[in-house]
């Protein structure tokens, strides 16, 4: 059931891509805070698909959130985190479904020494630093 964009972020975000929510399919917990628009921290490739760890700030605290696919029958689930006095996250909890999409602007990256690229990904940074470039980050 997963739209094409929400397919392409899922399957391309990388981490300081900046992406937004074209449709709030389901909200399942309005008490949560979630803007429209998110910046990926990482992107994690689990057993059942990836999950993207999103990051937002309003008024000088950090909130960071979880995007999953979770199955042919929903969208994309958008998890907030469940955080102690402290902004320490303790659980994540699902907040809504939705449909999403990379943002108009995206950010720029540091090219590559060894192979003029974008560094995209981490393992091209670390790589790269050591002087041993795992060649263009793919996908790009
Ligand atoms: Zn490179």
């Amino acid at each position: 059931m997963t739209d094409y964009d929400s397919e392409t972020v899922m399957l391309r975000a990388e981490r300081r891509d900046e992406v937004y929510v074209r449709e709030w399919v389901n909200r399942f917990d309005k008490s949560a805070y979630t803007p429209n628009q998110y910046t990926v921290l990482e992107r994690s490739n689990r057993f059942y698909g990836p999950e993207l760890l999103l990051h937002s700030e309003s008024d000088g605290t950090d909130f960071n959130y979880l995007l999953t696919a979770p199955g042919p029958d929903t969208y994309l689930y958008l998890w907030a985190a469940e955080t102690d006095d402290k902004n320490h996250r303790e659980a994540w909890f699902k907040t809504a479904e939705v449909k999403v999409a990379f943002a108009d602007t995206q950010p720029t990256y540091d090219l590559c020494p060894e192979c003029g690229d974008p560094v995209q990904t981490i393992e091209h940074e670390q790589m790269a630093a050591l002087g041993r470039c795992p060649g263009p980050d793919p996908d790009l």
